[in-house]
């Protein structure tokens, strides 16, 4: 295998992870972490016919993101106007949570068709490009806002997409992104190996959905390389589920973590983040 690291461009990476025969791989060099897994070289989306929600699943799954969407629009949407972009928007959970704030226009880009029929014609979104974001006829310094929730993970040379993004950003624009947290994520599957073991159905790393786990710290490096400044992590409630199952035992577990992570982080004085990664990224 041939391949350099994402962050640091070398080539020195050690095994530190091996979910179903795919070796998870750390550059020796700046600790980049990323999935040795090669996807198809034009990433399709993610959703296909067969993984389209039914009305209960659907609602099952807004009522899961709520808390945090209706987090993020309190605090930067409301009052506030404008064009907001999500890349990568998926079945549009997010843009239908926040459609009624009158004051933003909504636009949502994603590749899979499934998805964007469904959000046409179900959710009613009028804005919506199906295709990459390379591919969408947006003018520069358009828009306000624009999101990338979970989809940074899934992009193998996400470069590309940064840059683009912030050529459409206003001058006082700001990209908000979600994605894990490397420094949770490898120690919660190396536990979850030693006590259950390698079995299908548990979620470990979705080495082959996930080329790339981040870090504050690589993060930050990929977003100023790519025309952010002023990057800054925060804090959202969590999705109410956890692996897809939302019993109110798990979600109570879930919802302690969140606690646990925001008090660990102010005793830490800010150095020890062990939430998602919640990203607020300024265009340079
Ligand atoms: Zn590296």
């Amino acid at each position: 295998m041939h391949r350099n690291c994402l962050i640091c461009s070398r080539e020195n990476f050690k095994v530190i992870f091996t979910e179903f025969n795919i070796p998870i791989l750390k550059c020796r060099e700046c600790g980049h972490i990323c999935s040795s897994y090669q996807p198809p070289e034009h990433y399709e989306g993610y959703f296909g016919e067969e993984t389209l929600p039914g009305e209960a699943e659907y609602s099952y799954w807004g009522k899961a993101h709520f808390p945090m969407y209706a987090e993020f629009a309190r605090r930067y949407l409301k009052n506030k106007k404008g064009h907001l972009l999500d890349v990568g928007c998926g079945l549009g959970y997010f843009l239908a949570q926040i459609k009624e704030i009158p004051s933003w226009e909504l636009y949502g880009c994603e590749t899979s068709p499934v998805a964007v029929e469904y959000g046409i014609k179900r959710l009613g979104l009028p804005h919506l490009h199906q295709g990459s974001l390379e591919s969408a006829p947006y003018p520069e310094d358009f828009f306000d806002v624009i999101t990338l929730w979970d989809v940074l993970e899934h992009i193998p040379q996400p470069d590309t997409l940064l840059k683009r993004i912030s050529t459409l950003l206003k001058p006082d624009g700001f990209l908000f992104l979600h994605t894990p947290n490397a420094k949770i994520q490898i120690p919660k599957a190396k536990l979850k190996k030693t006590i259950l073991g390698m079995k299908e159905g548990i979620h470990y790393l979705e080495a082959k959905d996930h080329c790339h786990l981040y870090t504050p710290h690589t993060l930050a490096i990929l977003l100023k390389r790519n025309g952010f400044q002023e990057i800054k992590m925060t804090h959202l409630p969590p999705i109410m589920a956890v692996s897809g199952n939302n019993s109110s035992f798990r979600v109570s577990m879930k919802k302690g973590w969140y606690y646990s992570v925001k008090a660990l982080e102010t005793l830490s004085m800010g150095t020890l983040n062990l939430d998602n990664l919640f990203c607020l990224a300024k265009k340079k």
